[in-house]
């Protein structure tokens, strides 16, 4: 992806700028999506880009939840409606979930009827808590519920120790109130959003959001792009339906990690490869009597310099595909 979607996220404070910086930042600007909404109390650190009409999204930064990120490293969207808003993931912590909140505010006095949570990863539900006082209706895959409840103290003790006592708090489990079973419709007014439950891939919870106006898919962690994707699932899974997303007609994409919006089916193409390529190592490794330290050690390992964060996630991808291909 273009670099610059790279760039924005490395300027956490920003310097002075000189003529010829200023002079690039203006032309970014006039090259960016129709909207961008700075709230003035948190410059430089939050930011929602409106892709298509009434769409907004927050590209999260390519990085470990810490203090200093306060667990804003997902992608989060909004899609407003004529008669409602609806959410689409809230960030990973209450206090970046109260700065989507602002964002929608800037944009619309509506209210803010669901908030949709992609899967059950903290990093895209620990910001429910900030929409609580609009009483929404929480969404999700009918498997989130007991996903997160198997991992919540696992959740909640990790993410204190990562994100600090300032950025943890006011962070709770709230899980869907309004679970999916197959396929649910939302309307907004005007819009309507498709939900559809997906199978086992990424988590065994995923849930893919299309906005009906303008054909936009969410696929939420289902798609990685610059940041390595993070496998939780089935490997097996997860290639056989971007197979099947490779085939859709959508005039755009937004992923869980990655810039704002991408288009189909190139967006896909480095996913796959990278989960191809595991698959591929994994299995001749096991042909050849190789174990899993042999695999954690070479497999994938081509991968390395095309993702971000490959030395934090990648073992544990190779280690959760071995353990599923070893038994075919
Ligand atoms: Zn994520």
């Amino acid at each position: 992806m273009p670099m610059k979607e790279v760039d924005q996220q490395a300027a956490t404070p920003q310097p002075a700028l000189s003529r010829q910086d200023f002079l690039r930042a203006a032309l970014a600007l006039a090259a960016s999506p129709l909207f961008r909404y700075v709230p003035a109390e948190a410059a430089d650190r939050f930011d929602v880009s409106e892709i298509a009409p009434g769409l907004f999204v927050h590209q999260g930064r390519y990085e470990l939840q810490s203090p200093l990120n306060r667990g804003d490293m997902a992608n989060a969207s909004f899609v407003v409606g004529a008669d409602a808003v609806a959410v689409i993931d809230t960030l990973g912590s209450v206090v970046a979930g109260r700065d989507l909140r602002s964002a929608i505010r800037a944009v619309t006095g509506k209210p803010i009827r669901y908030v949709i949570n992609t899967h059950m990863h903290p990093d895209h539900v620990f910001g429910n808590a900030a929409f609580k006082e609009d009483s929404p209706a929480f969404v999700g895959h009918y498997k989130l519920a007991r996903g997160l409840a198997t991992r919540a103290d696992r959740y909640l003790a990790i993410n204190k120790g990562m994100l600090g006592e300032e950025a943890f708090e006011g962070i709770e489990i709230i899980v869907p109130t309004l679970a999916v079973e197959n396929r649910l419709t939302l309307d907004l007014g005007g819009r309507s959003l498709v939900l559809e439950t997906q199978p086992t891939a990424h988590t065994d919870n995923d849930l893919t959001v299309t906005d009906t106006v303008t054909g936009t898919l969410f696929l939420g962690d289902l798609l990685f792009s610059v940041h390595v994707p993070t496998l939780d699932g089935s490997i097996k899974g997860w290639l056989a339906l971007l197979d099947e997303f490779s085939r859709r007609q959508a005039p755009r994409v937004v992923p869980g990690h990655g810039p704002h919006a991408m288009a189909l089916p190139e967006a896909l193409q480095p996913e796959q490869r990278y989960l191809g390529t595991i698959v591929a190592d994994v299995r001749k490794l096991i042909k050849d009597g190789k174990t899993l330290e042999d695999a954690t050690r070479i497999a994938g390992f081509a991968e390395r310099d095309a993702w971000r964060l490959f030395d934090h996630y990648h073992v544990r991808n190779v280690t959760a595909a071995f353990a599923e291909l070893e038994w075919e």
